[in-house]
């Protein structure tokens, strides 16, 4: 494994170059100065969701969810506590397939909440239905692997 890794900012979407040794002490973005990890989801939009995808090594979870979405919903603090769970590991991430229609397009979103694990930019899983955090949990480290 690498010594450092790229993180991107969930706030300004900067690729920043984290040693791994420092991955747990609450680093932040040498751009914007704040916190690389929230414990909470990034909502994203077009141009941010293709540069975390595209740069981030670290795997990207995304819920593909709907404000009319009732499940969706009700996930929502479990995603929540999923993230605090799986942060540094994981980047927790949102999209609102009703505010950015194009991505829930290209992604062929049938049916949500949607979750879809990224690793090296590439879609690796994706399971429909919402989880519970204990089971959004597991489902992400099994299938980083
Ligand atoms: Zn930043």
């Amino acid at each position: 494994m690498a010594d450092s890794l790229h993180i991107v900012c969930p706030h300004c979407h900067t690729t920043n170059r984290v040693r791994q040794d420092d991955l747990a002490n609450a680093p932040d973005c040498g751009s914007c100065h704040k916190s690389l990890f929230t414990q909470n989801p990034v909502a994203l939009g077009e141009e941010s969701f293709d540069r975390h995808i595209a740069r981030s090594q670290i795997p990207v979870l995304v819920d593909f969810w709907a404000p009319w979405c009732g499940p969706c919903k009700q996930m929502a603090p479990a995603y929540k506590q999923a993230a605090a769970e799986l942060e540094p590991a994981f980047r927790l991430a949102k999209v609102d397939t009703e505010a950015v229609p194009a991505l829930g397009a290209r992604f062929n979103i049938r049916s949500i909440p949607t979750l879809a694990l990224f690793v090296g930019g590439r879609e690796v899983a994706r399971q429909a239905g919402a989880m519970g955090a204990a089971d959004i949990v597991k489902w992400a480290r099994f299938h980083a692997l």
